[in-house]
């Protein structure tokens, strides 16, 4: 498995503006354009420029757009109440209220929630917890773990070992978990076996599932873990037809858990009826067979508004580690009530003001347009998603055409628009992609600028390198 490009872009050919020769934030090679304001879907820079936000921050996270006055006083408030206590000695009315909101609105397939602070936090989090369970089953040799490649599940040694982008990995490779195994990640159009149906292609994967777990022996194994929709690692991809009706099966089969992973595909970001992915029937298609036992969410849920993450967990789990006396894991911000009273806010809000409604119309809308604006464009490979959660797929192979969705990415910024990269080959397939996944609030207006300036960015950057 080879990976020639980074593929997260976070320097970009903008950034050489600045008159400093580095910026002190170790990440950054050069500096970066400095943004000193946020309204809505709009950064103000330093040097002037107003750039509209189609990344929802650059990471689809702040689903409501910036200057929420009302999440602001509900932060100011719930810290003039009670900034702090901690989860271990006291217990606090906005984190049992989300929790309690959260299984609700799940339709009670999940009964207890935690709540964290990252998404790395809370993929390593339900991964103990998994195999906490199967402790507490009495099946301690139960250690593996089946992920996907590619497939990015966060930073931390933990989460990334479960994760698989080698350019993300290399330097620490010797620190990573060895209990994870990697199957395929579904990316129907970009595999060979294009001549086959979805159906026939998803039929193959989860052989090669099933072949990994016969591998590994089922009694051995925690459990498996996917995005329902994958972000960052392949630049968008919503599963192939019958993909997880299948995968489900299978893990039932054997007995296996289901982690989901909703970071950056749930909280509403996917479209559908609510808050989760996994329930929209456009990416799990049997909503009766296809439930997680695990779920983690982060991003969407604070809105960048708070740090927050959350792992939820369905009957069996709760049962079986409450029966115990309940779960071990602490972190000091556990269930921060500042964080969790605003992220309920984030979220009635979303109920509120209908905005996965506007998420399902803003996405179909985005895509019809995005098609028809990049019909002329030779170089568009595909364009896909779930909700507004969009990746346009650009032809090119990285080897060909180095980093040309980071270019388009740099072309677009100087446009005015924010956007994110996702360039790479992986294992010999082309990976030059850019997300969109602006907030929930966009308007109708903003979604054609978007693709107006998107289309006009690509079509600069391919005359260039004529
Ligand atoms: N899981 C998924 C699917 C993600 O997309 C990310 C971040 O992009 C993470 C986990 C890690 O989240 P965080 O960056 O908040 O640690």
């Amino acid at each position: 498995m080879t990976n020639t490009v980074h593929p997260f872009n976070t320097d970009t050919d903008v950034i050489s503006e600045g008159n400093k020769a580095h910026s002190t934030l170790l990440n950054h090679t050069k500096p970066q354009p400095i943004a000193i304001e946020g309204s809505g879907l709009y950064f103000m820079l330093e040097d002037g420029r107003k750039i509209l936000d189609a990344i929802s921050g650059g990471a689809a996270v702040n689903c409501l757009g910036n200057g929420n006055k009302e999440l602001t006083e509900v932060f100011v408030n719930q810290i003039n109440k009670m900034a702090f206590s901690y989860h271990q000695s006291l217990g606090n009315e906005a984190a049992e209220g989300l929790a309690n909101y959260l299984v609700e609105k799940s339709d009670e397939d999940f009964k207890s929630a935690v709540f964290l602070n990252s998404g790395s936090e809370a993929v390593e989090a339900a991964i103990k917890l998994a195999r906490e369970y199967w402790v507490k089953m009495g099946q301690p040799q139960r250690t593996q773990i089946i992920s996907r490649f590619p497939s990015y599940h966060g930073t931390t040694l933990g989460a990334l070992g479960v994760g698989n982008i080698p350019s993300r990995r290399d330097v620490s490779e010797p620190l990573l978990a060895k209990n994870v195994y990697h199957v395929t990640s579904p990316q129907y159009k970009r595999q060979s076996y294009v001549n086959k149906t979805e159906e026939e292609y998803s039929l193959r994967l989860s052989h090669e599932l099933e072949e990994k777990i016969l591998e590994i022996g089922s009694e051995n194994i925690i459990g498996f873990i996917a995005e329902p929709v994958v972000g960052a690692a392949l630049g968008v991809m919503p599963p192939p037809k019958g993909y997880f009706p299948l995968i489900k099966k299978l893990l039932n089969k054997y007995g296996l858990l289901l982690i989901f992973d909703e970071v950056m595909s749930g909280s509403g970001r996917s479209g559908g009826d609510g808050l989760f992915a996994y329930k929209n029937k456009q990416i799990s298609e049997d909503l009766d067979l296809v439930k997680p036992d695990i779920l983690t969410m982060a991003k969407g849920l604070g809105s960048g508004y708070v740090c927050i993450s959350s792992v939820l967990s369905n009957e069996k789990i709760t049962n079986k580690i409450r029966e115990s006396g309940g779960w071990k894991n602490s972190h000091t911000y556990q269930n921060h009530p500042v964080n969790c009273a605003v992220a309920r806010k984030v979220l009635e809000i979303f109920e509120r003001d209908n905005l996965i409604t506007s998420v399902n119309e803003r996405g179909e809308q985005l895509i019809s347009e995005l098609k028809e604006a990049t019909r002329d464009i030779e170089t568009i490979f595909d364009v896909r998603g779930r909700g507004l959660f969009v990746g346009v797929e650009l032809i090119g192979s990285s080897t060909l055409t180095p980093r040309l969705a980071a270019r388009v990415k740099d072309k677009a910024f100087e446009n005015g628009l924010l956007i994110m990269a996702i360039s790479g080959t992986i294992d010999g397939v082309e990976g030059e992609s850019v997300i969109l996944a602006p907030a929930y609030t966009v308007t109708k207006e903003q979604i054609s600028e978007i693709v107006r300036l998107l289309a006009k960015s690509i079509k600069e950057v391919i005359i260039e390198l004529d």
